[in-house]
């Protein structure tokens, strides 16, 4: 099963001309999950050729006009497709209002379901297949990182130790196949792990923007296959960093190291770089965490099973 990252966009404050606003979908077994949309959103999803009709769930992180005035616009798309699925919303409690009053003014028609989720932290979602979590961050504003990770899946059924310890082919094989032990007519036990393999680690990605560094960051977005993290600035201005609750990328790299992920991507750059510049955020991010990537609008991550 598929699982991929496309980065919509890399600027932070205002998109730039080959750079919009910080915005990324996650693509799992054709499901669109969107996260944050700035103003031009829109025009990232077409050139990537991603149907909006497929977004089930957009995640925000907070309300600064760089992370959601595209939404309106987004939502409005509705007029254009037919839609049966409820589209959800999570993010901080005053999205709510946003969306409620966008449709009132603007006289928004839409016309399918929409359900909004204020987050406070913790787990968002949780269903056979995956979780959701937000990460409270500390920002100007109440602002979340979303960490997306697959459940494990049970390990590979072996039919030829099914075979070896004369286990007749049928419901037994289904029965242990499901996790039960079983026992045959002569009266032996035989549990799953005779037959079945280790369970096999789902995967994880994790979407951290706008914060300054806080150690706990990594507690929550460990061992991540793809961190999106914001590397808003340079090293030397650190101290601009933490006053406006933003990251330099070296501090992301820090995040990483320290959380065993298997990627970092940086996002969210300050418009003050021209785009030869952003190699500086990365050398500095790669000092930390050599395994660090300067996110590109339309980069697409393709993150294999494990196994
Ligand atoms: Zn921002
Ligand atoms: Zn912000």
């Amino acid at each position: 099963m598929n699982l991929e990252v496309f980065v919509l966009g890399t600027s932070g404050m205002m998109p730039l001309p080959g750079r919009f606003l910080t915005s990324a979908m996650l693509r799992r077994d054709g499901e669109l999950f969107l996260f944050d949309c700035g103003e031009g959103t829109q025009v990232s999803l077409k050139q990537l050729n991603l149907h909006w009709k497929k977004i089930s769930t957009i995640f925000i992180s907070h309300m600064h006009a760089d992370h959601v005035t595209g939404l309106p616009g987004l939502l409005m798309l509705s007029s254009q497709v037919e839609r049966d699925e409820p589209l959800y919303i999570y993010g901080p409690p005053k999205l709510q209002e946003y969306i409620e009053s966008n449709r009132r003014i603007l006289d928004m028609y839409i016309n399918y379901e929409i359900i909004i989720k204020p987050v406070t932290g913790g787990l968002i979602i949780d269903n056979p297949q995956y979780t959701v979590h937000a990460v409270p961050l500390l920002h100007t504003k109440p602002c979340f990182g979303y960490v997306f990770a697959e459940k494990d899946r049970p390990g590979e059924f072996f039919p030829d130790r099914a075979r070896a310890l004369d286990i007749p082919m049928g419901p037994l094989w289904g029965r242990l196949q499901q996790g039960n032990s079983v026992t045959l007519d002569d009266g032996r036990v035989i549990s799953p792990d005779q037959v079945i393999g280790p369970r096999r680690a789902g995967r994880k990605f994790a979407f951290v923007t706008d914060s300054m560094y806080l150690d706990y960051i990594a507690d929550s977005v460990r061992d991540a296959d793809l961190l999106l993290c914001e590397g808003m600035f340079t090293n030397d201005l650190l101290s601009d960093a933490r006053e406006k609750r933003h990251m330099i990328s070296s501090q992301a790299a820090l995040i990483a190291r320290n959380a065993n992920v298997r990627k970092l991507g940086l996002i969210h750059y300050s418009p003050r770089y021209a785009d030869r510049e952003l190699r500086q955020l990365r050398d500095e991010a790669r000092e930390i965490f050599p395994d660090t990537v300067l996110c590109r609008d339309g980069m697409c991550f393709d993150i294999p099973l494990k196994d």
